[in-house]
This record gives C-alpha cells, structure tokens and sequence, in this order.
C-alpha cells in the first residue's frame, strides 16, 4: 500500500537527504490517492478541484512510499518521533484503509502515540480507531464560520462537523480532539473568536494554520493573513486554551476586527508556537523561514522573539515581559 509521507519526516527516518532548520517531532502520513481527494476544498492542493501538484500537502512536498518501506524505517527509529500523524483523504473504502494504516504503524512504534485527522466519520468507526490505538483526532473543520463553508466547498456542512465534534469529544475525551482552523479564508476576527470559545466550550481544542495560497488551486490569488492580525488570533487562542473568555480579554472594533488586553501571564511566548496535539510542530507548513506563523520550536522563536514583539506591537498587541528563558 502506498501512503504519503511529509519530506520532513522522510529525512528523519532517514529515507531521504534533507537540510532542516528544524526538524518535525511527528511523523506526518497522508493517504495515497492518485488523483488527490474527492472533496472539492479551494485551498487545498489535494482537492479535486485542485490542479496543483498532488504531492504537496499547504507548501510542503509529501512524496509518495510504500507503507512497508516507512514501517521498517519506523522499526529502526522507534524514538525518532514524539507523535504519529495519520491524515485521511476522501476516497472509496478510506475507512478500512486507515484502520490497516494505524495498526501498521502502531505495531512499528507501539510507545509513540497516534492522531488522527480526518473528516467526519461515523461513531462506530471513531470507536474502532480508539480500540486500535489511537490517543487523539484531528478534525479538519478548517473554515472558522459557517459563512465560509459552502464558499471554500467544505464536504460536510458546518452543523456536520460539529456533530462530529461533539461525538468525538465523548469518544476520546475533553481536550483530546484538535479541531484545525485556518485563518484567512474570508471570516472576520470577530467570527473566528467566537468559533474558537464555542468550540472549546465543546471540550475540543485548536490547531491553528494561516491560509497559505498554493499554485493550481482555485484561491491561488487569495492572499495569506497579515502575520499582525495572524499575532492576535494566536494569543486569542492561547488565552481561550487557558480558560480566558473571550469577553473578558477582546473588543470588537471595525470591520470586526479585534483588540486584546493582554492579561500578564509569563508564558503567553507560548502562544507564537504551532499548537495542536502535544509533540506536533508541522515546521514551515505555512510559512517561508523568513515569514514564520507559527514557530516550530522554542529555540526559533527565542532567536526570533524581537520580531514576534514588533509584529504584535504593529497590531496593537502590548505583550507583558515574556518569560522566555
Ligand atoms: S494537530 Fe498535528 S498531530 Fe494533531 S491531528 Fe492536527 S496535524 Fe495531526
């Protein structure tokens, strides 16, 4: 069976030559689909509305391998890896595929744990996955309003995902379902918040992503988030993640976009890193060196904290002393 697999994450197993600035801690694996995924996503390089290169997943290369090939590889390095990320595609039969996928790789590096990322799927199914071993999903929700979705030609509807969500929730469990939201894709600051409120509300929480034009699919022209305006909503995120509500530390101004008081809280650098599922760092999935979202480690960001400041100050953003060390 084939899968795709992040170059990343290729060169940590060793199966290909690969200078990193930094290095991912997970093990990134995409479902193989000769012509990409049946859903019609605009922004997505995958879709079937996409005529962009079917190995790029956002701006990354993700060439294809024999599962068996990466298992091995696997077996050899078991510790390489903080996490494992299987992410699905829309296909005939991807139900049973994925199952096979996760105990391959389970049976590999039985110690490292496993996410899943993936549209909605049926409970039983959802229940299954868990039984096989895996600890956390993903659920590539993506639009942050229900405004967005049929716009950007999500394949489920927004009450769907939900659904999804909350059935997810009491499957694996409060902060154990990492919803992915792009910012970007025609929402407003105001609307994106209150998403993100409602859907830890729900018991989940955010992996964040800055929407990354790519060549070849239909929002190719859109342009990618202000790395400014993409500062607030990343230290919104991280505010609602540590209980804030978003009244108590947001004001809605123009055009709903949004101004935040920063609580004084030492560990708000943390908010500048990628989030989602512990050990996952997806490093320049958005981003070129030179224009980071979110950062992948600590050590980038220390090196490039003065910049984070000014392109917060820039938006508004006073940030307390950071206790970055
Ligand atoms: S947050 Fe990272 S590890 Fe978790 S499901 Fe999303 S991409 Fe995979």
């Amino acid at each position: 069976m084939k899968v795709r697999v992040a170059l990343g994450s290729l060169a940590v197993l060793g199966l290909e030559r690969l200078e990193m600035l930094e290095a991912p801690s997970t093990l990134y694996v995409l479902q193989y689909s000769e012509r990409g995924c049946n859903a019609l996503c605009a922004f997505c390089p995958q879709s079937a509305a996409s005529r962009a290169d079917k190995s790029l997943v956002s701006r990354v290369p993700w060439p294809a391998v024999d599962l068996d090939t990466v298992a091995s590889a696997l077996r050899s390095r078991k510790r390489a890896f903080e996490r494992i990320c299987i992410q699905t595609v829309l296909k005939p039969e991807f139900e049973n595929e994925l199952l096979a996928i996760v105990e391959t790789l389970r049976n590999s590096a039985p110690s490292t744990p496993i996410s899943v990322a993936t549209t909605p799927l049926p409970r039983r199914l959802l229940e299954e996955l868990k039984e096989t071993g895996v600890e956390r999903l993903g659920v590539g929700l993506d639009v942050a309003s229900p405004r967005v979705i049929e716009r950007v030609h999500k394949p489920f509807t927004w009450e769907e995902y939900l659904e999804f969500v909350r059935e997810a929730v009491e499957v694996f469990g409060r902060r154990r379902v990492h919803v992915h939201l792009i910012f970007g894709l025609g929402e407003s600051e105001s609307e994106i918040l209150s998403t993100m409120q409602m859907l830890y509300d729900l018991g989940a929480e955010i992996a964040l992503f800055a929407f990354t034009p790519i060549p070849g699919t239909p929002m190719a022209h859109h342009k990618p988030p202000p790395i400014e305006r993409y500062r607030v909503i990343q230290v919104a995120r991280y505010l609602i993640s540590k209980g804030y509500r978003v009244s108590d530390f947001a004001e809605v101004g123009e055009r709903g976009t949004i101004a935040i008081k920063c609580p004084q809280l030492k560990d708000l650098w943390r908010a500048f890193l990628t989030s989602g599922c512990p050990g996952c760092n997806r490093p320049f999935y958005n981003e070129r060196p030179r224009l980071i979202y979110n950062y992948p480690s600590i050590r980038l960001l220390k090196r490039n904290i003065n910049v984070v400041r000014r392109q917060a100050e820039k938006a508004g953003l006073m940030l307390p002393e950071l206790g970055l060390c």
